[in-house]
């Protein structure tokens, strides 16, 4: 057995290694994957409780700001405009008129206060010379002289100047209409023909510059559209889109386009308010609703009071304001008005699990939704447990698969170690039965004095001292090897000529092989000297060449080289054995190892012999060698230090 086979367990160990792991690894894993999914739940629960609690806040936050719009509404004319936006609007409707606060935030009002021409003699005479006497000249006249009068209405006055103008205008005195025009236009008269005179003056300007083909008309036609939508004049819707449309008309596309739409949705918003409240049961008492105009959603807060009633109109803006805190907090938030019609934010933008308030529990004039902007913020148990259990995991497993490892190899070492020891004994046994067998039988035939020759007792005796001293030798050998390894055992050092000792360990091994032939020494002539324990050395010597000798053929012949350099001696024991497989070339050096082809082979022997070497080489601060190769014979080389100061 290689010491590489001690990492590898038998197959029975491993089943038990995996059945071990296995186990454990899976309840592991079934607890983790019951905790990931509670964690889950939990995670799911407190996302919507989250949103739950933010769709609360967000509503009771609407209600606030709708309350304060209603306690606004009640006296709307302190400075609302700090707190409302640009497209929003405070509203008095009486039955006469709608004022509005910030004052000049409508393009039109819903109803503006008629005001009539009072009736005129000089004024009806002139027009029956225009209308009736088709006299152009003396009309113009009689307008003129009336429009000159102070002491007519100012109206009545206005008037008159727009009946000279057209006479002038019939007559072909275009440029005299015109600077009539101008003049009234001029003017601080309130109204004409029902609208601001100022106005119907710079239109009829217009309309003639157009009938001249003047290049004049643009830049008119332009100011007149610029006034009329940075409202300059209190007009009402058809007064508006009359004029606006008459401007835009004498205009190009692209400089008539510019109109305000949330403007538009405002003033088109209070129009529709003051048709509400007109209506039997139209608006009741007070409350909040929306409005769609224009294709933008308004809110309108109102209250009825006993002569009219006040009123809040806010547009887009306000939605947006309130938004800024919900990005803030990651919300996403989508406002439905009735029939589910959207006033704020995108459904797409909503991912789950979403809250929601119903526009039917809250009061409010909006279905509220809520779902996180980024599911991914939200503080997830999930995350943390998941992170925790599967590291948690990764330890357990790794402390099981490197424990069971551990236990497999203590295991799988301590049986090779076993079976060692038994091979071991088993040897052992054998190397001490055969002696002790013929020693019994030649105790046995002196015994009975079968040996009837001297000589041949006397052979006998000696075969018994021999085996005797075999036995002897052997103990010996497993007594020393127990010092070894116990570290106590004794050693002399002294120099010692290293040729010499070769010299009388061949020769004693040579008289133990019974020839001289098959063993050459190969030695400088050069004495070299280590420090050594002799008995030591030349044991490790003979081991080496009871090796060399018992594993080759006999007729195969062995060397013993010494070779020197300033630093070490290099003692080499050379067969052309059969040589020894690369993974037994370590576990041979360990302590009851035998190889596997010997064992196969019977060979004699107890698996010490080189580590036996082993620890004698290393007590005399060398090292052992081997370069070896199946068919190829093995060598063994003892690298010593030369002995310092010895002389050679
Ligand atoms: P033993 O010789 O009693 O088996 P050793 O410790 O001396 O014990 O040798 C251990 C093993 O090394 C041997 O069993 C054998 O497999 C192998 N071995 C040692 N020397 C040689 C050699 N010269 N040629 C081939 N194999 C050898």
């Amino acid at each position: 057995m290689s010491p590489r086979d001690w990492f590898r367990p038998p197959r029975h160990l491993l089943a038990l290694f995996v059945a071990a792991t296995a186990f454990p690894a899976l309840a592991l894993g079934g607890l983790a994957w019951v905790s990931i999914g509670q964690d889950a739940a939990l995670d799911r629960q407190r996302h919507q409780d989250m949103l739950d609690a933010a769709a609360g806040r967000i509503v009771s936050d609407l209600k606030r700001q709708l309350d304060d719009a209603a306690r606004q509404v009640v006296s709307p004319g302190h400075d609302s405009s700090l707190t409302w936006p640009e497209d929003s609007v405070f509203l008095t409707i009486t039955n006469d008129r709608t004022a509005d606060h910030p004052a000049g935030r409508l393009l039109y009002y819903p109803r503006v206060p008629a005001v009539h021409t009072p009736r005129d003699a000089a004024l009806d005479a002139a027009a029956a010379l225009e209308f009736k006497d088709r006299n152009l000249s003396a009309a113009a006249a009689a307008f003129r002289g009336v429009a000159a009068d102070p002491r007519r209405a100012a109206a009545v006055r206005a008037a008159a100047m727009i009946g000279l103008a057209r006479c002038l205008r019939m007559s072909g005195r275009q440029q005299e209409a015109l600077g009539v025009y101008s003049q009234l236009a001029g003017l601080d008269t309130p109204t004409v023909e029902g609208a601001p005179a100022e106005l119907v003056a710079r239109h009829a300007r217009c309309t003639l510059l157009a009938e001249m083909t003047s290049p004049d008309l643009q830049t008119e036609a332009v100011i007149l559209l610029r006034d009329l939508q940075a409202r300059r004049w209190a007009v009402d819707r058809a007064t508006f889109d009359f004029y606006a449309g008459q401007a835009r008309a004498w205009l190009p596309s692209e400089t008539a386009s510019n109109t305000n739409g949330a403007q538009l949705a405002l003033a088109d918003a209070a129009a529709d308010v003051d048709t509400l409240r007109r209506q039997q049961n139209g608006l009741p008492g007070g409350g909040s609703t929306m409005l769609w105009r224009r294709g933008r959603p308004l809110v309108l807060v109102w209250r009825n009071a006993p002569n009219g009633m006040t009123a809040l109109v806010a547009g887009p803006s306000w939605f947006k304001r309130q938004a800024a805190g919900w990005a803030a907090d990651n919300l996403t938030v989508t406002l439905t008005g009735a029939d589910a019609r959207l006033a704020f934010g995108s459904p797409d933008r909503l991912v789950k699990p979403v809250a929601m308030q119903a526009m039917t529990d809250t009061g409010l004039p909006w279905t509220v939704r809520v779902s996180s902007a980024d599911p991914a913020k939200f503080p997830s148990l999930l995350t943390r447990s998941r992170r925790t259990v599967f590291g948690g995991l990764a330890v357990v497993g790794m402390m099981i698969v490197v424990g069971g490892f551990l236990v497999a190899r203590a295991l799988g070492r301590e049986l090779a170690v076993a079976r060692l020891q038994s091979d071991f004994v088993a040897a052992v046994s054998h190397e001490f039965r055969s002696p002790l067998t013929s020693m019994k039988h030649l105790i046995e035939m002196l015994d009975e004095g079968a040996v009837p020759s001297e000589d041949r007792r006397r052979q006998y005796y000696r075969v018994l001292h021999g085996e005797a001293e075999r036995l002897h030798q052997l103990v010996e050998d497993l007594l020393d090897f127990g010092r070894m390894e116990a570290g106590k055992a004794e050693y002399r050092f002294e120099p010692l000529d290293v040729h010499g000792l070769i010299r009388d360990v061949a020769a004693g091994f040579e008289g133990q092989l019974g020839s001289s032939d098959r063993l050459t020494v190969r030695a400088d002539a050069l004495a070299v000297y280590v420090n050594a324990d002799r008995e030591a050395l030349s044991r490790a010597l003979r081991n080496l060449l009871d090796n060399a000798a018992k594993y080759s053929p006999p007729t195969e012949p062995l060397e013993v080289i010494l070779d020197a350099d300033a630093a070490s001696v290099r003692i080499s024991v050379r067969d052309r054995g059969p040589g020894i497989p690369r993974d037994e070339q370590t576990a041979i050096f360990t302590k009851f190892y035998r190889g596997a082809g010997v064992r196969r082979s019977n060979a004699k022997g107890t698996g010490l012999g080189l580590a036996a070497v082993q620890y004698i080489v290393r007590a005399h601060h060398g090292e052992i060698a081997l370069d070896s190769a199946p068919g190829r014979g093995s060598t063994f080389t003892l690298v010593l230090p030369v002995a310092k100061g010895a002389q050679s």
